[in-house]
């Protein structure tokens, strides 16, 4: 390692206490998705745009142009641009700056979500590993940089998006896009400590959401026998919804279990594609009581399927599979389940051998310093979720995934990001912006 890196590495240690304090500020400033399902929106707009105010005057504070792009009022993305001197490629260092809501607030330690409390080594609060932890990660590298008197020879453009939990790209990631900030590539610091410690995540998988509707007959419970025992009137009788809906999660359980041994993609373990049913509601019409026979029921799930493969060849799987389970029911192959297609998140997929994924896999082994706990295998591994990184590489800009925290504390209660975490992704980030980008 040359000396103008070792001298980095030093100063993102000199700096641990602003890193650690800028990322307890940011998580201290609620910025919870607008449009995320079952929020009221008007409570919560402008939490973003007050959050990426806050992180751009970081950006300033270390020499960056700042933007901040905004195409939905209170929702400003900050944009903050590290000039180079010429000569270099340039990189994007990306980040969502929302978070999901909270749940119950008194459940969570101290009763407060946004604590951003500092303690056994972690930093407590909602959005601190997902991903306000990656964020800082990213912003500590460049201010290390700065710091030690080093400039760049291409461009590094930090972004704190909008809008990432609920797809709204198109006033985030997608804003920045347009607005011009693109490079020869960009690393989306979502948390990918999971399987082993900062992994790189060149792919994500494919995410579709879905909903599967059967029907029943209403009638009275009373009369049960005549359409569950031998002899009896059967469906002329009554169907119960319910009981119809059960067969199809045993067939979307089937059909998963089948995956686990046919759906396979060299960056994600075995079995990890899979068919999560999420949510059942069934009843029967009017209040949610079990004395009239139900006459509806509704699935929704999430399936998260490998990104080699098109979303359209998975929904007409999931279909034929379900349209073949329900011929085997008379009810249910004369009233076959009616299946929505209620989102579509698309995956990405990088090369691994693409020299992104490589400059920021040698970059993350001189980080970690012979700390074996950040050098365990696999050192490359597909993300576990979806995110923004699908947008860049939609718009040609090759990006992949690497970041502090587990994504298992993440939309949890008590979500935090452990500090080494942290500073070892900074080191990593610092090291692949001077490689990428050049030293001037
Ligand atoms: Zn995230």
């Amino acid at each position: 390692m040359d000396d103008e890196k070792k001298k980095v590495l030093t100063k993102v240690d000199e700096l641990q206490d602003e890193i650690l304090s800028a990322l307890s500020e940011l998580v201290r400033i609620p910025s919870i998705s607008p449009n995320y399902p079952n929020v009221d929106k008007a409570s919560v707009l402008g939490g973003e745009g007050r959050c990426n105010a806050a992180l751009a005057a970081h950006y300033r504070k270390i020499g960056c142009d700042v933007d901040m792009v905004e195409v939905e009022a209170g929702r400003a993305n900050a944009v903050g641009v590290l000039k180079g001197t010429g000569g270099g490629k340039s990189l994007i260092y990306n980040g969502h700056i929302d978070t999901v809501p909270p749940g119950d607030s008194a459940d969570w330690k101290w009763q407060d979500p946004w604590s951003g409390k500092i303690g056994d080594g972690k930093i407590y609060g909602l959005g601190s590993c997902d991903m306000k932890g990656g964020i800082i990660s990213q912003f500590a590298a460049a201010m290390a940089i700065a710091r030690s008197g080093i400039r760049l020879k291409g461009d590094l453009i930090l972004e704190g998006v909008v809008g990432e939990e609920n797809q709204d790209h198109e006033a985030g990631t997608t804003a920045t896009i347009k607005a011009g900030y693109r490079a020869d590539a960009a690393v989306v610091s979502e948390p990918t400590s999971r399987v082993s410690r900062l992994v790189v995540a060149p792919a994500s998988p494919g995410l579709l959401y879905f909903a599967v509707n059967v029907k029943g007959k209403a009638t009275h419970p009373g009369i049960r026998y005549e359409f569950v025992r031998a002899g009896g009137l059967g469906s002329e009788a009554g169907v119960n919804a319910v009981e119809k809906g059960a067969l199809m999660l045993a067939a979307l359980q089937k059909l998963e279990e089948q995956w686990g041994f046919t759906k396979k993609h060299p960056s994600f373990p075995a079995g990890y594609f899979t068919i999560h049913p999420g949510t059942i509601i069934g009843g029967p019409p009017g209040p949610l009581v079990p004395f009239i026979v139900s006459t509806y029921c509704r699935i929704e799930g999430v399936i998260w399927f490998p990104p080699q493969e098109p979303a359209e060849a998975i929904k007409q799987e999931l279909t034929d599979y379900l349209m073949k389970a329900a011929a085997l029911d008379p009810w249910l192959e004369a009233n076959p389940p009616e299946i929505e297609w209620l989102s579509y998140w698309a995956p990405y997929q990088v090369d691994s051998g693409h020299p992104i994924c490589q400059t920021l896999m040698a970059s993350h082994e001189q980080a970690a310093q012979g700390n074996p706990e950040f050098l365990s295998a696999p050192r490359l591994q597909g993300f576990a979720a979806v995110c923004d990184a699908t947008f860049f590489n939609q718009a040609g800009i090759p990006a992949i995934t690497y970041g502090p925290g587990n994504v298992l504390m993440a939309h949890r209660l008590n979500e935090h990001i452990p500090v080494d975490d942290l500073m070892t992704a900074a080191k990593a980030f610092a090291l692949t912006a001077m490689e990428w980008c050049g030293v001037a």
